[in-house]
């Protein structure tokens, strides 16, 4: 079995270009293959594979894992698993597997699912086939041609001086707190889903968008654009829709909020928090 180690580095490539060692990561209904000992993603070297006594219906090229050709096998309904191995969700491991991996696995579960959501043309009703030369699906009559999907949604930390607004979403478990998010509609900017969507969850108007960063969430297929704003005018009201409760939050008194190593909604907010500490330490003298 390969071992990555923890700095390893994952490039997302469409077709394998050079001649390598080819490893496999292993899926099965979306959830993946797992050491049941160590608890690691478990990749299989060609010669492993063939004896693992598991049946993969497809394979799909994912990228470089160091200087290995990857590439994860969809496992068919019927597979056995190989010993000592269990199957997790990916949801379940946000924040036990690293950075660099958590790429590489939303990859291989998007990948996957795409490949057998895509099975026949939605124009003719003709089977499709993987494209010779790019990632896209392609009907056999030719007058079709499917991308792996990606909807991509805003990610919004809001901020007035000291205070940071976080909301309760309906759906989340608990007391968790989490910065204000959604998709971006058809026909719209980023920075119109912005205005739009802060204004329609909790009704106020706000300024000074400033880009942070992106996080691939293949829950199942979004792209997180991550800003923070401030605050410019309008009442706070939660739409009672997504959001139930709204408030400003004094950064030194938060409520249970993401951890940033699992989500760019953590990060936004520590990155804000930190900032805020910095600035009012005492002037060095
Ligand atoms: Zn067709």
């Amino acid at each position: 079995m390969y071992v990555p180690k923890l700095n390893c580095t994952f490039i997302p490539e469409n077709f394998p270009n050079l001649d390598s060692e080819s490893i496999y990561l292993c899926i099965k209904n979306n959830e993946l293959l797992i050491d049941s000992k160590t608890n690691n993603l478990v990749f299989l070297t060609k010669e492993e594979k063939k004896w693992s006594g598991m049946d993969a219906s497809t394979s799909h090229f994912l990228g470089m894992l160091d200087d290995k050709l990857c590439y994860v096998e969809d496992l068919s309904k019927d597979s056995a698993l190989l010993e000592n191995t269990i199957l997790q969700n990916m949801m379940s491991l946000l924040g036990r597997i690293p950075d660099n991996l958590f790429g590489l696995c939303s990859r291989a579960i998007q990948l996957s699912e795409w490949y057998r959501n895509n099975q026949y043309c939605s124009k003719c009703g003709s089977k499709m086939k993987k494209h010779p030369t790019e990632t896209a699906m392609e009907c056999e009559k030719k007058d079709s041609l499917v991308y792996p999907r990606i909807s991509p949604c805003i990610i919004v930390l809001v901020t007035k001086q000291d205070k940071i607004l976080l909301a309760h979403n309906k759906n989340f478990p608990g007391k968790l707190y989490s910065t204000l998010a959604g998709f971006i509609e058809a026909g719209e900017t980023v920075e119109e889903a912005i205005h739009r969507e802060i204004y329609e969850e909790v009704n106020i108007k706000i300024t000074n968008l400033s880009y942070f960063g992106s996080q691939s969430w293949p829950f199942p297929s979004q792209l997180m654009l991550g800003f923070h704003a401030e605050y410019l005018s309008g009442d706070l009201k939660a739409d009672n829709k997504e959001i139930d409760i709204v408030k400003w939050f004094n950064y030194r008194s938060l409520p249970e909020t993401p951890s940033a190593r699992i989500s760019i909604s953590g990060k936004l907010i520590e990155s804000y928090v930190s900032k805020m500490y910095l600035n009012k330490l005492p002037a060095f003298r």
